[in-house]
């Protein structure tokens, strides 16, 4: 008879449930406080706008990190675990940058999402736009070595982008009381204005807390504001602005918008809202 190698384990969910936790709300660090702070881990030189190119017809800036899984899971091993951790000190997030590169490292990719979206909801945008080389990247203890510094945005790209793959939704936290049991203060009706990061990013904290009447309305005929509107297609396709406005949707945040420029009816004759 064959010897039984390996098993599936009988509840994998409640098992990844116990690692790593998931935040309930931002970690409160005032933006002076972090540029200070990154500006002490910084190991590349400080750009400013004296040193800017002319950006004019210029795609060099076209995402070049990537990663395969192989390609992933050679980087997260690179990563020495720094007790010090500068790059999560060097991140506005604060995401904790070591453990998310440790789940990938043991390919625990939904692992390593998780701890990303519970610190920042918007970590896949941020994976693929965020100035890395100024920020985590910029504070990386490897930046000296010949190998150069850990690709935290790609890592975290490719962590967030299987998971979208996986198709699992946001739920609420089950710590939390049913919701006919919340005080009623979790009731109140509370409005976002303009369904931008700010506002995804706001919403998701405050559904994840328990509120359970949260609306954002929207004046344009598109959502994402400055991710959808500005930032070009071949740095953040539509796709990704959709995955997060839909996770922070899985906790039920309504969001609306007009039908001004959808539809070209008279200002008296527009619906005022419609439901998205
Ligand atoms: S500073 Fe670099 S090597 Fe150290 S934990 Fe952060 S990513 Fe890893």
């Amino acid at each position: 008879m064959a010897r039984m190698l390996s098993k599936d384990l009988p509840d994998i969910e409640n098992i990844l449930a116990l690692n790593p936790r998931v935040k309930s709300h931002a970690m409160l660090h005032s933006t002076a406080a972090k540029k200070a702070e990154k500006k002490h881990w910084k190991r590349n030189t400080e750009k400013g706008c004296d040193s800017c190119v002319n950006l004019e017809n210029n795609f060099d800036d076209i995402k070049h990190t990537t990663l395969s899984e192989r390609g992933a899971l050679r980087e997260a091993m690179r990563c020495l675990r720094c007790a010090d951790a500068p790059c999560q000190k060097s991140c506005p997030t604060n995401l904790d940058i070591k453990a998310f590169i440790t789940s990938i490292s043991n390919k625990n990719y939904y692992g390593a999402a998780r701890a990303i979206l519970s610190d920042n909801p918007l970590g896949l945008t941020c994976g693929m736009v965020c100035p890395t080389s100024d920020l985590c990247v910029g504070g990386c203890n490897l930046y000296a070595s010949e190998e150069g510094p850990i690709n935290i945005g790609g890592l975290q790209q490719f962590a967030v982008e299987v998971f979208s793959k996986m198709g699992i939704p946001q739920v609420r936290i089950p710590d939390l009381p049913p919701p006919e049991q919340m005080p009623e203060s979790y009731h109140s009706k509370i409005a976002l204005i303009g369904c931008g990061p700010a506002s995804i990013s706001c919403a998701s904290f405050l559904a994840r807390l328990g509120y359970s009447n949260i609306t954002i309305f929207e004046k344009e005929k598109y959502t994402g504001g400055l991710s959808s509107s500005e930032i070009p297609q071949f740095r953040l396709p539509y796709e990704v602005v959709q995955f997060e406005l839909d996770l922070m949707k899985d906790l039920g945040v309504k969001s609306h918008q007009r039908l001004r420029k959808v539809t070209g009816l008279r200002e008296d004759q527009q619906p005022k809202c419609q439901p998205h």
